[in-house]
């Protein structure tokens, strides 16, 4: 079983780092053809609007849609939430997303790199103590759809972490802070989804 992570842009290296410590094999995914042998997929945080036009440029926008399409489990951080939502408001002008999961996020919602901040949430799928959120010019989810389900919210009650199905999205950068649950949480859904077999 392998993980992909999308490395054409943004924090991929935690995120191949924080699989590798779990036990996972790790692919590095910038090629349709590396796409085509993952059993799952992180999406890092970074730049959504530049990873929109490498994704295209490279060729992967409809292979990832497609794998998405499929049922691939698929985790996106920040930027890789705002890849996988069907709605993306403050897009830069003409800014795609891949879609799947049913929710609209406003992107750099928190305000600028200066109010970037951290904080303690809850998040009862995981169980345990509060989860320490790092958020980095960070999406709100601004509404969520029937088909997902809210995860997380801060404490003035906006949505910051959803899933529906096989994938996950969260505004905030588990793989930057040794929170772990997030990343084994995501595994057992690569695991029961098996869907190289
Ligand atoms: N503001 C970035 C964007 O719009 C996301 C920031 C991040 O991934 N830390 O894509």
């Amino acid at each position: 079983m392998a993980v992909g992570v999308l490395a054409l842009q943004g924090d991929f290296r935690e995120h191949a780092a924080m699989l590798s410590s779990l036990g996972s094999e790790v692919l590095l995914v910038r090629r349709p053809e590396e796409l085509a042998v993952v059993d799952g997929l992180v999406i890092p945080g970074g730049e959504s609007s530049v990873m929109d036009k490498l994704t295209r440029l490279f060729g992967l926008a409809e292979p990832l849609r497609a794998a998405v399409g499929a049922g691939l489990p698929v985790y996106g951080t920040c930027a890789g939430l705002i890849m996988l939502a069907d709605t993306v408001l403050d897009g830069i002008s003409g800014q795609q997303s891949l879609g799947g999961l049913d929710i609209s996020v406003r992107r750099n919602a928190f305000g600028s790199q200066t109010a970037s901040f951290e904080t303690d949430l809850d998040v009862p799928v995981l169980g345990g103590p509060p989860v320490h959120a790092v958020f980095i010019r960070a999406p709100v989810v601004e509404s969520v759809g029937p088909n997902a389900t809210a995860l997380a919210t801060v404490a003035d009650g906006r949505c910051v972490a959803v899933e529906q199905g096989n994938l996950i999205g969260t505004s905030f950068h588990p793989e930057i802070t040794g929170e772990h649950r997030f990343h084994e949480y995501f595994l057992q859904k690569v695991r029961s989804a098996g869907f190289r077999s």
